[in-house]
């Protein structure tokens, strides 16, 4: 489309959150649920979209909103709906979420600029606790918001300090007893589409900017308690231990194992702690926190049972236990079809490809989870069609400060999304 900028660029919208949140201690950003810096970028989001003149809320289950709303009888259409999500995992990266949160607000300014008259309200979404990096669940809000997740089920989450959710809602004025399922919120979305930096190589290795989602691997959390025996680094000899830390170590590398042996499998152990942690002291127990990923769910519980097992003969090997829980589970996604084919035919006309360096518009499957995945797997009518736009990340590298997109394809992503959020809005 061709438009003059009427406000600031994606870049430029990035640059005014880059000093929020940053982790000195683990590099990038830790911008978890409900602390300082989540809530400095929430009110910095509301700030925007009030600037812009939207109608801003906050729903039940702590997910943000603005509106675009079209005066006569265009308001009461299914809205068009976009946004991503603003916290981050521990010491992640600037991209990963913000980035599709940033491009919306600037696509609000490049349809005005191109006097763009909305036949159905737009939304941007902000959705809460989508990495899971303070309560252990992702996509907390989007679970939430279609019934996914019980309100139940996320009160009794906690954070690695013990505060509940409920509490912590609490502290920053958030009321948890109205967390639950919204389904009249639901259908009055007609669409949802997440611009998101890729979160791998896809882009890179085929030299185009941005691409379409196809699907999303089934994928879980598994949370393993192994309890020992504490005892005295020095006074125990080696053959009287019940370290819990061996079947721990074991499962880590069974992980490694099982995942590496089946195709499009993934087994990371990325969380670990001992009790209580003194350098010349046995543990006492293990926690150990296992993300899991594969193409669908039988194939991926399939692993899971088998990392299980391995766990099982070690801990009993050394005269330990071990308690295995599920802490969330989805199965695999696969975006909707109709849309994804509208996108891309919005998408690689010549206008639109003109002067954006791509020369098509790739289709890629990812491994890594997205409130778009939730919308679109939700049960019933609480399903909405969903797609996902990735914007090009030179490095390769996602939940990691290396995270990275260039200047020229974050306003490319922006672009693309105003293309395809004009045709869904005409
Ligand atoms: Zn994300």
């Amino acid at each position: 489309m061709t438009t003059t900028t009427a406000g600031p660029t994606v870049p430029a919208l990035l640059r005014a959150i880059a000093d929020t949140g940053r982790d000195r201690t683990r590099g990038g950003y830790s911008r978890h649920l409900f602390s300082d810096a989540e809530m400095d970028l929430r009110e910095w989001f509301l700030a925007e979209a009030t600037a812009r003149g939207l109608e801003t809320e906050i729903d039940r289950n702590a997910n943000l909103w603005a509106w675009w709303r079209p005066g006569g009888a265009a308001a009461q259409e299914r809205a068009i709906v976009t946004g991503s999500h603003l916290d981050s995992v521990p010491g992640g990266g600037a991209f990963d979420g913000p980035l599709g949160v940033v491009s919306a607000l600037a696509t609000v300014d490049l349809l005005r600029a191109a006097g763009l008259q909305p036949r159905r309200p737009l939304g941007i979404v902000v959705f809460a606790e989508e990495e899971g990096g303070r309560f252990g669940v992702a996509c907390l809000g989007s679970r939430l918001l279609t019934g996914t997740t019980t309100p139940d089920a996320a009160l009794a989450l906690t954070d690695p300090d013990g505060n509940t959710l409920a509490e912590s809602a609490a502290r920053v004025g958030v009321d948890a007893t109205r967390f639950g399922a919204d389904p009249d919120r639901l259908d009055r979305i007609a669409c949802f589409v997440e611009l998101h930096v890729e979160q791998g190589r896809g882009l890179i290795d085929l030299g185009q900017p941005i691409a379409l989602a196809s699907s999303v691997l089934a994928h879980g959390r598994w949370h393993l308690r192994f309890t020992g025996e504490g005892n005295h680094a020095g006074a125990t000899p080696m053959d009287s231990r019940h370290d819990p830390l061996l079947p721990a170590a074991q499962t880590v590398l069974a992980a490694r194992r099982a995942a590496a042996a089946g195709e499009s499998l993934r087994a990371t152990v990325g969380r670990l702690r001992p009790h209580p942690g003194g350098t010349n002291v046995i543990a006492s127990a293990v926690d150990l926190w296992m993300d899991a990923r594969g193409p669908d769910a039988p194939v991926t519980q399939a692993m899971v049972a088998e990392i299980a097992a391995a766990a099982h003969e070690a801990a009993a090997a050394e005269g330990c236990r071990v308690e295995i829980r599920e802490e969330s589970a989805s199965g695999a996604v696969h975006f909707d079809l109709a849309l994804r084919d509208q996108l891309h035919s919005a998408l690689t006309t010549p206008a639109a490809l003109a002067g954006t360096g791509a020369t098509g518009l790739p289709v890629l499957a990812t491994g890594a989870g997205h409130d778009a995945a939730i919308l679109g797997a939700a049960p019933g009518t609480r399903r909405i069609p969903t797609a996902m736009l990735f914007v090009r990340n030179p490095t390769g590298v996602s939940h990691s400060p290396a995270e990275f997109a260039e200047d020229d394809d974050c306003e490319r992503g922006g672009t693309a999304l105003a293309t395809v959020l004009t045709q869904l809005l005409s």
